[in-house]
């Protein structure tokens, strides 16, 4: 069974393609730019089995629209030289990354003229990323006439969050007329690796009390009780929870009100502060990439060492506030680029986190991008890292919404 996953964006479109009979990547690549000068395709085709290097192949060219861009990839795979099918019916199925599915979808489905209304009509709650993942699927329909697709909504693992967790203490009637309630997002990543978590551990995912820190630079903690979703820190928007990159992560709700009349702001000036202009970037003046961040504040800029102060104190937060309503913690899980790559940054979360069980291993904390237990002897909560693996993910649900 061979399953492509589509990650469509506004500008840029991720790909992979997977032989789901053992798991295998077979080809994989990005196309950046669409619709704007500069557009490029980058394409790899694995070794393995079948072939025995893998092959990288590059290609500039205008790039108009999202049509244009699933025409090149199934070029691409498809490509004697660099290809990794001999046609495009080898395909059997497409998996979609959509990233908002309302209060509608709590599972992949398989995608019809329902579906694709029901996701648009959700572009008012995701407006940038919707009507994206739409023009994807509609793309791949044109192309390839009665191919099967899916849509894996990275909301839905968040359905199991308890209403109490859900809901926001402003006037129910808000929730009614706009669904105002937390709905939750990087959904696929912590399914992902609260499961290879329990694999890891050997033991059930339904036994499992597990904290999950998807820290990239948009980041998300997540309370997995039994292998479901119970609390997570993003929420109506990716904009709540912890302090990322450029977003301003929580804050007094009086503060957006307090900025728009002092500056003279309009609703999408606010939104562009608090989305792009806030967080770790904002803080410090410098970067939002903690690599910057890092080589800044060990040059001695204060500023930089503000930042990660304030981040790292953000995530201990989550931290303790879910260890307490899961009332017992199993496993704390690190992915995505920062939680998988920067020792440091997983050392001074869990510093002073003792009394909850939690004791790191420096050594075996040392690594970077690999599968580890990197809890210590005699830490009672197991402590991991894990590289998210979202595509594979999505291949998995893909065939979940077949069955
Ligand atoms: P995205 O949300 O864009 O998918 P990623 O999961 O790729 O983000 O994470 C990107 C972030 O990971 C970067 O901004 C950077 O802060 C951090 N990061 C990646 N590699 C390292 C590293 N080696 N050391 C420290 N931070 C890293």
């Amino acid at each position: 069974m061979k399953v492509l996953v589509i990650n469509s964006g506004s500008s840029s479109i991720k790909y992979r393609l997977f032989d789901m009979t053992d798991k295998t990547l077979m080809a994989r690549g990005i196309i950046e730019r669409i619709g704007i000068s500069g557009s490029k395709l980058t394409h790899y085709r694995e070794g393995g089995a079948e072939y025995r290097s893998g092959v990288e192949y590059r290609s500039e060219q205008e790039i108009s629209d999202h049509g244009a861009a699933i025409g090149l990839i199934f070029a691409a795979l498809t490509d004697a030289g660099h290809g990794a099918v001999k046609r495009a019916g080898e395909i059997d199925i497409i998996g979609h990354r959509v990233v908002h599915g309302g209060e509608i979808f709590s599972q992949p489905v398989l995608v019809d003229n329902i579906v694709k209304e029901n996701i648009r009509q959700l572009a008012g709650l995701a407006p940038l990323h919707n009507p994206a993942n739409l023009l994807g699927i509609e793309a791949c329909e044109r192309l390839i006439p009665g191919i099967r697709q899916v849509a894996v909504f990275d909301t839905a693992f968040h359905h199991t969050i308890p209403r109490r967790a859900y809901m926001y203490g402003i006037p129910y009637r808000y929730y009614e007329k706009y669904g105002i309630r937390k709905y939750g997002f990087h959904g696929t990543s912590h399914r992902y690796v609260s499961r290879r978590a329990a694999e890891m551990l050997g033991r059930p995912l339904k036994e499992l009390k597990m904290i999950s820190c998807h820290l990239g630079s948009g980041a998300s903690i997540t309370a997995v009780h039994g292998g479901c979703s119970v609390d997570t820190s993003m929420g109506f928007t990716p904009l709540e929870g912890v302090v990322m990159g450029t977003r301003s992560g929580d804050l007094d709700p009086a503060i957006v009100t307090f900025l728009m009349e002092k500056e003279n702001l309009s609703p999408e000036e606010i939104s562009g502060i608090l989305n792009h202009r806030s967080g770790v970037f904002g803080l410090s003046g410098i970067s939002s990439d903690f690599r910057d961040l890092d080589k800044a504040a060990a040059d001695g800029n204060d500023m930089a060492r503000l930042a990660m102060e304030v981040f790292v104190y953000r995530v201990r937060k989550y931290i303790g506030a879910y260890a307490a309503q899961l009332n017992g913690l199993d496993g704390l899980i690190f992915t995505a680029g920062l939680g998988e790559n920067s020792p440091g940054i997983r050392s001074e979360i869990c510093h002073g986190l003792d009394f909850l069980g939690i004791s790191i291993d420096p050594e075996k904390n040392a690594i970077r991008g690999r599968e580890t237990d990197i809890s210590a002897p005699d830490s009672r909560v197991r402590i991991l890292v894990i590289p998210t693996n979202e595509e594979l993910m999505i291949a998995d649900e893909t065939l979940r919404a077949l069955n």
